[in-house]
């Protein structure tokens, strides 16, 4: 059964919908376009529902995680997955559970501050750890110009300036850091990022990574360089172009004989693999502008909220109208479809033009599978939780689970 008659038959909205399938194949895709010496990570803080982390289990080399509490759940859905733990800020308590979970396989170091605690909650443990030291790296040459989320090169508490990391490698040189093997160097530079201007972040991180391992006489033959591959929600069937950007992988490590490279996109992963179904409670015009008022809202899917797009979608039409009264309705209009909170920011699609829509039709919103509802703020305004359903309901590898 596809998205859409599953969306048209649930009595429960709203309600999000996975294609688990889906998902699969395009990640088959994804892993299929990249050189045998690229590992896949996928960026679990983009969607860490149980059903997706497991779905993409054997199809990715390992999951980053960036929180204690990521940690934790990754490690549950998929116990023998590596993991790259990453993100600002570990405290103590996080970095202690960590070192006792042998699944943690990088550490991406963010700070000097993090080096010592990390050197000496190893020391404790005698436990090995491998490390990636975090670069904010500047990206000169316009390599970024125009890009939403640019992180590198200007002040951020993301990684290490690169000067700092000279001194974490002095650092890590020196007696009480012995438990600690330095691996290699990660980035994650921006977001939003066509293939094209990947790699030319990618070219000037393993640049300059091989460049500092000269300079210190190291073996740095790992390098991450991150997520932040583009999504278009402009165009729901636009890809990120991966054909194009495992070729300029395969060229840059042809450049760099030992290179291992990692990349740990999210978005890009699972963002079209996820829907969110709900009905049209009102449709009305307000001074001039026509609104549709739907069940549920930006506290399920708060993505077009957060980035200022309009969320894509489609109208599923239901011809009953079980009511006495009226039917409120427009044709050939732009629409601006809002949901149940009492605030103007709650707007899913801003003046989209639709073909015809009344209340009770049915609307399926595109490309809710990332940074959707476990970025949103549930609680606000108290209204009930969607419903989750994965498709196929159940495989015989990963029998799906409600999170
Ligand atoms: C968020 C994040 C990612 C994933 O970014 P996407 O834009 O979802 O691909 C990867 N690495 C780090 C360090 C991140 O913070």
């Amino acid at each position: 059964m596809n998205v859409q008659t599953t969306a048209a038959g649930l009595s429960e909205l709203p309600a999000y919908l996975y294609d688990l399938a889906a998902l699969r194949a395009h990640v088959r895709r994804v892993r299929a376009a990249l050189p045998g010496r690229v590992e896949l990570y996928y960026a679990a803080k983009a969607n860490p529902e149980v059903p997706v982390l497991a779905a993409l289990h054997g199809l990715v080399d390992g999951y980053e995680v960036s929180s204690g509490g990521e940690l934790a759940h990754v490690h549950a859905a998929v116990p023998d997955a590596p993991l790259a733990f990453g993100g600002p800020g570990k405290s103590p308590e996080e970095i202690a559970a960590a070192l006792r979970l042998p699944a943690v396989h990088r550490w991406h170091v963010e700070s000097e501050r993090e080096l010592h605690a990390l050197a000496a909650a190893a020391a404790t443990a005698a436990r090995p750890v491998d490390v990636l030291l975090r670069v904010n790296l500047p990206v000169g040459g316009g390599a970024l110009d125009g890009v939403a989320l640019a992180m590198g090169g200007r002040p951020t508490p993301f990684g290490l300036d690169p000067e700092r990391v000279e001194r974490c490698l002095s650092l890590l040189a020196s007696p009480g850091f012995a438990h600690l093997r330095l691996r290699g160097i990660h980035a994650h530079l921006a977001s939003g990022l066509s293939a094209v201007e990947h790699l030319r972040v990618a070219e000037r991180i393993v640049t300059w990574s091989a460049a500092l391992a000269v300079r210190h006489r190291l073996a740095l033959d790992e390098v991450n360089v991150g997520g932040g591959m583009a999504v278009d929600y402009d165009d729901p069937d636009a890809r990120f172009d991966w054909p194009a950007f495992g070729r300029g992988l395969a060229d840059l490590l042809a450049r760099h004989p030992s290179l291992r490279l990692r990349i740990e996109p999210g978005r890009a992963l699972t963002a079209h693999c996820g829907w969110y179904a709900t009905e049209v409670l009102d449709v009305k015009h307000s001074h001039g502008e026509d609104f549709a008022v739907v069940r549920g809202g930006t506290h399920h899917l708060r993505t077009p909220a957060t980035r200022g797009h309009s969320q894509p979608f489609t109208v599923l039409p239901v011809d009953h109208w079980p009511h006495p009264w009226p039917r409120p309705g427009v044709t050939d209009v732009p629409v601006t479809v809002s949901g149940q909170l009492c605030t103007p920011k709650d707007v899913l699609a801003a003046r989209t033009p639709v073909a015809a829509l009344r209340a009770g039709d049915r609307l399926l919103f595109a490309m809710a599978g990332a940074y959707a509802w476990n970025i949103s703020h549930h609680e606000f305004l108290m209204h009930p939780r969607p419903a989750f359903h994965y498709l196929p309901d159940e495989t015989p590898d990963h029998p799906a689970r409600a999170p």
